[in-house]
C-alpha cells in the first residue's frame, strides 16, 4: 500500500559506461574464495528474470478484483501456491480469520444551502477492459471506520494535520461538532480522522485534490496517468500507529479459535468519527459552498473555486454502516531449507491482495517475488545450495492493515525471534532510481547490492545513478560533499505501511524495503483504474524494471543466505545514530528559540500590530520554553557504538582472508549474535502508550501515520510536550545502545579467536 510521493527530477548526465570488473574485493561476509563463488551463483541468477514472465503474471493476477475475501483474491493465493510448488519449492498456505469491514450504507449529501447528492461512485472507462466489474469491486471506503450517521456544518481543514488544527485556532474557528473535510496526503489518511476527532469533530471526510494526484500534474486517466474527477482513494484508516496493526480484535496475538476476541467495541484501532473518501467531482460541490474565511494560501488546491474555511453555510449529512463480517487472509510461504545453518533465515515478502484490480499495488511488486522464486528453484536444480534457509512469502491483507503479515509474525513469533535475521519487503514497483529503506546495519550491505544491478535506462549501476540523481536534487554544498565523499549512500530509516512493520517494530528483525520509482506520475492509487491498462500505458509497461528489482531483491537474498557470516556492518550503523542524537537536540533547541521568540512577539504587541478589523485571527497563547533536557547518556551511547563498530570492523577486516579456516560452531555463535543484535534494540515494554511497538530507533509517527520517527519515544516526546518523559527515555534509549554496543564488542572477540 505503500506509495511513494516525491517525483524526481532526472537529469542527463553523461557518465563513462561502467565496466563491471571481475576482480571486485570479497564480498563482506565471504572468505575470498567463497566470494567469488557467490559472484558467480548471482551473475547466474541475475540472467534469469524474464520481463515477459512479469508481464504474464501481472496480467493474470491483475485481471480480477482481490480483496481481502473475494473469490479472486483466493483464487491468486492458490495459483500462487500451484507456481511455487511447479518450482520445485516446498509451499503451503496459512490461513487466518480476521475481522474485515466492507461497506453496507454509503451516503452523503448536502442539505443546506442547497441539496447535492455524492456520487461516490468510479465509473466504468471503456477503453479500460477491466474497470467494467462493477459486481466484483469494493465499493469506495475507508475500512474501519465506525459505523455513524451525522449531520452537521462542513469546516474544511486542509490536510488535516495537528499544526492545521493550530492555524484554524488562529482563525478563530472550532470544529467541534462539525464534519471536517481534508485533503488526502501529508500524512497517513488514518491520522486525519484520529485528529479531527480530537478536536472535536463528528464526521470526516477525505478527497483527492487535483492539485495533488490530478489533472495539476497530467492528463488524467485515460489520457494520462492521474486521478480522473471521479476517481477516489479507498485505504484503511485504521488506527494502528497508537494501538497496532493486524486483526482488531485480537491485538498483539494471534487470530486463531484458540484465542479469545475482543467484542468490536472494545478494539483501540477503530476510528471514533465516521469517515468516507471522496472524488474531487463529489468535493467541489461541497467546498463551493463553504463560506468564512479565505483559506490560508498553502491550503488552495487548483479547483476552480474559491477556497474558504467554514464552518457551514454547507451542512452535510454522512451516513455509513458496515458489515463487520470476519473474513479469511491466506498468506502464501515457500521454503528453502538452508544447507549448513538451517536455524538461520532470511525472509522476503509483497502482499498479493489490492483494494480492487492492484496491478501496480500490489502485483508490480509480487510479480518479481515471484520470478525470484523462480530463478532460485532454478539455480537449486543446477546444484546451489544456500547456506542459510530462504522463505518466500506472499501476504493477503495488507491493504486492510498488514493483516496476513501481522498475524503470521504473531503466529511464529517465538521461531521468528530466534532465528529470522533478516526481512525484505517489497511492496509495488515503477520506473527510477532504487529507494532503499531499512535498518542501518544493513546500510553497508545493500550499497554493495546496488552497486552490482545494472539500471535499465542509464546502463550505470542503480548506486551510481542513485548518487548521481541525489546530488542533482542536494540542497546544499555539505549535502553534496558528504554524496560524493561518503562510501555508502543513506539509507532511509522505516516507518510503516506496509508488510515489514510486524517484522522490524515488534519482533527487532533487521529489514530492508526495496523499490524502483520516480520517474512516473500516477493518480489511481487504491481506485479501480489501478489495473493492468493503466500500468500498461504509464508505467513499467517493458518490465525492465520489473526485472532490476526481482534482480536486486534477488541477489540481497542470495547474499544475505550464502554468507559465512552475516554480513551486518555497524559503522554506518553508529553514524546514524550520531547523526540522531544531534538531530534530536537541534529539535528541542529549535521548539525553545520558537517559543521564547512568540512570547516576545507577543509581549511586543506584533500581533495587535498585525491585525486586520475585517479578517480577524486570535494571537496564540504564550507558552512555557520548554526545558533543557540531559543528552549525555546517548551522547555517550553513540560514541560507545561509534568505537564498538570500529572495532568490529577492523576485526573482520583481519579475519575474512583466513575465514575459510574458521569452525562451524564458532560462526554459528557469531551468527547469532549479529542476529540478535537488532532485537538488542528493542525493549519488551515497548513504546509508551503502544506497548505493540518494541523498536526504540524506528516507529511509524502516532501523528504521521506511515512516516518514520526515529527514536520515537524521545522524538514524541519533544513534539508533544512530553519533556519529562522525553528525559527518561533518553536514558532508556541509551541503556540499549550500550547493551548493543557491548554485543558488537563480543562479536568482534569472537572474530579475534
Ligand atoms: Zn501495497
Amino acid at each position: 500500500m505503500r506509495r511513494f510521493a516525491a517525483v524526481l527530477l532526472i537529469v542527463n548526465l553523461i557518465v563513462p559506461s561502467l565496466a563491471f570488473s571481475a576482480d571486485q574485493a570479497p564480498l563482506a561476509g565471504y572468505a575470498p574464495s567463497s566470494s567469488t563463488t557467490e559472484r558467480d551463483w548471482e551473475a547466474k541468477f541475475r540472467a534469469i528474470p524474464d520481463p515477459a514472465n512479469l508481464k504474464e503474471y501481472m496480467r493474470r493476477l491483475s485481471a480480477r478484483p482481490h480483496h481481502v475475501g473475494s473469490p479472486y483474491d483466493k483464487d491468486n493465493a492458490e495459483w500462487i501456491l500451484a507456481r511455487f510448488k511447479e518450482w520445485g519449492l516446498d509451499a503451503h498456505i496459512e490461513t487466518f480469520d480476521v475481522l474485515f469491514p466492507t461497506p453496507k450504507i454509503r451516503v452523503l449529501e448536502m442539505v443546506e444551502p442547497t441539496k447535492f447528492t455524492a456520487k461516490l461512485e468510479e465509473p466504468a472507462i471503456a477503453i479500460d477492459p477491466t474497470s467494467n466489474q462493477k459486481s466484483e469491486q469494493l465499493p469506495t471506503y475507508n475500512a474501519y471506520s465506525s459505523d455513524g450517521n451525522v449531520t452537521a456544518p462542513l469546516v474544511f481543514v486542509n490536510y488535516g494535520l495537528p499544526e492545521d488544527y493550530e492555524k484554524l485556532d488562529r482563525l478563530g474557528i472550532s470544529v467541534k461538532g462539525a464534519i471536517v473535510i481534508a485533503k488526502y496526503y501529508q500524512s497517513w489518511r488514518g491520522v486525519k480522522p484520529k485528529v479531527a476527532a480530537e478536536h472535536g469533530a463528528i464526521g470526516c471526510l477525505i478527497y483527492s485534490e487535483p492539485k495533488d494526484d490530478g489533472y495539476s500534474r497530467d492528463n488524467v486517466f485515460p489520457q494520462g496517468p492521474m486521478r480522473p474527477a471521479d476517481g477516489v482513494q479507498r485505504g484503511s484508516v485504521m488506527d494502528f500507529a497508537s494501538s497496532n496493526p493486524g486483526d482488531p480484535l485480537t491485538p498483539g496475538y494471534v487470530a486463531s479459535p484458540e484465542h479469545p476476541r475482543l467484542a468490536i467495541k472494545d478494539a483501540k484501532s477503530i476510528t471514533k468519527i465516521p469517515v468516507l473518501p471522496i472524488s474531487y467531482g463529489d468535493a467541489q460541490p461541497l467546498l463551493a459552498a463553504l463560506k468564512g474565511p479565505m483559506a490560508p494560501d498553502e491550503w488552495k488546491g487548483s479547483l476552480p473555486i474559491s477556497y474558504h474555511v467554514g464552518p457551514g453555510p454547507a451542512k452535510v449529512h454522512l451516513k455509513v454502516e458496515f458489515n463487520w463480517d470476519l473474513k479469511p487472509v491466506n498468506d502464501v510461504i515457500a521454503k528453502i531449507p538452508g544447507s549448513v545453518a538451517p536455524d538461520e533465515w532470511i525472509i522476503r515478502g509483497n502482499h498479493h491482495d489490492g483494494w480492487v484490480n492492484g496491478a501496480e499495488d500490489p502485483i508490480s511488486g509480487q510479480a518479481p517475488l515471484l520470478e525470484e522464486a523462480r530463478a532460485l528453484s532454478l539455480l537449486l536444480k543446477q546444484g546451489w545450495k544456500p547456506r542459510r534457509t530462504i522463505i518466500y512469502a506472499a501476504w493477503d491483507g495488507e491493504e486492510p492493515m498488514l493483516l496476513g503479515s501481522t498475524e503470521w509474525v504473531e503466529a511464529h513469533a517465538d521461531e521468528l525471534r530466534q532465528h529470522a535475521a533478516v526481512y525484505i519487503n517489497t511492496d509495488g514497483n515503477d520506473r527510477g532510481l532504487l529507494s532503499m529503506g531499512g535498518s542501518h546495519t544493513l546500510e553497508q550491505f545493500i550499497n554493495g547490492v546496488a552497486r552490482d544491478i545494472e539500471d535499465p535506462e542509464t546502463k550505470m549501476t542503480v548506486w551510481q545513478r542513485l548518487q548521481l540523481s541525489n546530488i542533482a536534487q542536494a540542497k546544499s554544498a555539505d549535502d553534496r560533499k558528504e554524496l560524493r565523499q561518503r562510501p555508502d549512500l543513506r539509507i532511509a530509516a522505516l516507518g510503516s505501511g506496509t508488510d515489514f512493520t510486524g517484522f522490524l517494530d515488534h519482533l527487532g528483525i533487521a529489514t530492508l524495503d526495496l523499490g524502483f520509482a520516480g520517474e512516473d506520475e500516477q493518480g489511481i492509487y487504491h481506485s479501480i483504474y489501478d489495473d493492468f491498462y493503466w500500468y500498461m500505458h504509464f508505467s513499467d509497461y517493458d518490465f525492465i524494471y520489473g526485472r532490476a528489482l526481482s534482480q536486486t531483491v534477488g541477489t540481497s537474498v542470495m547474499r544475505l543466505a550464502d554468507a559465512e557470516v552475516l554480513p551486518f556492518d555497524f559503522v554506518d550503523f553508529a553514524d546514524t545514530i550520531q547523526k540522531y542524537t544531534k538531530d534530536l537536540e537541534k529539535l528541542l533547541a529549535d521548539k525553545q528559540e520558537e517559543i521564547r521568540e512568540r512570547n516576545q512577539e507577543l509581549e511586543e504587541g506584533v500581533f495587535k500590530a498585525t491585525l486586520d478589523p475585517r479578517r480577524p485571527t486570535v494571537a496564540p497563547m504564550k507558552e512555557e520554553v520548554p526545558p533543557h533536557l540531559n543528552f549525555a547518556p546517548m551522547q555517550n551511547a553513540a560514541d560507545a557504538l561509534a568505537k564498538s563498530a570500529d572495532h568490529y570492523r577492523q576485526a573482520w577486516s583481519h579475519k575474512q582472508s583466513t575465514l575459510s579456516e574458521t569452525q562451524a560452531e564458532s560462526l554459528g555463535a557469531l551468527n547469532q549474535q549479529l542476529i540478535e543484535s537488532e532485537r538488542k534494540l528493542t525493549n519488551d515494554d515497548g513504546l509508551p502508550r503502544r506497548s505493540w511497538y518494541k523498536h526504540l530507533l524506528y516507529a511509524p509517527g502516532v501523528y504521521s501515520g506511515y512516516d518514520v520517527k526515529t527514536v520515537p519515544s524521545v522524538r514524541e516526546g519533544i513534539e508533544q510536550k512530553r519533556y519529562a518523559e522525553a528525559e527518561q527515555e533518553i536514558v532508556r534509549v541509551a541503556k540499549a545502545l550500550q547493551d548493543e554496543s557491548a554485543l558488537i564488542d563480543s562479536a568482534a572477540h569472537l572474530l579475534e579467536k
